[in-house]
């Protein structure tokens, strides 16, 4: 059993990279970002606001409606909310944002802690999000901190968002990235943190292969764990 954690800001190619990574290393890669996601869209869909004065509403919207399955089809992750497979819809620029103020809440990231320490305890995976290497899985055997410049992650992330056809503009998706990196790495609970024991990792001068063959360098170092 390998747990594996990859955390960094936005757009560093953190769930490409890990999905990758993952088929060449025949584990599980588990994207906790979708997970919250998931709960915002819920919260979106089911006309609550998500701010902090709303946390108690959007809890117990939570617990009591929303059935949170985390699927995988062909090594691929699916989201299932109450039964729909939101996987396509959780992708949508409006909720990036929605799910950036919705994992500033305690109550959401409680929420969602068991069901990710739980995946991690009963497979070998590699998990991607911003808090694994320091509060989900702060006994991984392997962390990694992916970066690079922010204009080269909102380069990325405006070529990806184009090629779905958003209306959107670099300079928008540049504030955008600015804004969820910012509110990350200021909130109260499990702020965005390189974990001290994580191999920092920054990928402005790499390519896909260059990364992907950087962290399974690293994991096959474990080797005996594989
Ligand atoms: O990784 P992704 O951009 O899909 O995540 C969506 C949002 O969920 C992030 O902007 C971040 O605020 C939040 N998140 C988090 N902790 C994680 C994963 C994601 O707070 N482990």
């Amino acid at each position: 059993m390998i747990n594996i954690a990859v955390d960094g800001p936005v757009g560093a190619g953190k769930s490409t990279v890990a999905r990758e990574c993952a088929k060449r290393l025949g584990i599980i890669y588990v994207d906790t970002g979708a997970m919250y996601r998931a709960c915002a869209l819920f919260c979106v869909r089911n006309g609550v606001d998500i701010k902090p004065e709303n946390e108690a509403e959007i809890a117990k919207l939570l617990n009591d409606g929303l059935k949170l399955e985390i699927t995988l089809v062909d090594g691929v992750q699916h989201v299932i909310v109450n039964g729909e497979d939101v996987s396509e819809a959780i992708r949508e620029n409006s909720i990036s944002m929605a799910a950036s103020a919705v994992s500033a809440l305690a109550s959401v990231r409680a929420f969602l802690l068991g069901r990710q320490r739980e995946l991690a305890a009963n497979n070998s995976v590699i998990m991607d999000g911003r808090d694994i290497g320091t509060v989900v899985l702060p006994n991984a055997d392997l962390k990694i901190f992916i970066t690079a410049k922010p204009e080269i992650r909102a380069k990325r992330r405006y070529d990806e968002l184009k090629a779905k056809g958003t209306d959107i503009t670099f300079d928008e998706v540049l504030a955008d990235l600015n804004k969820r990196d910012y509110n990350d790495m200021h909130r109260k609970e499990a702020p965005l943190v390189q974990a001290e024991d994580a191999v920092l990792l920054d990928t402005s001068e790499l390519d896909f292969e260059q990364t992907v063959a950087r962290v399974t360098g690293l994991a096959d170092k474990l080797g005996k764990l594989l």
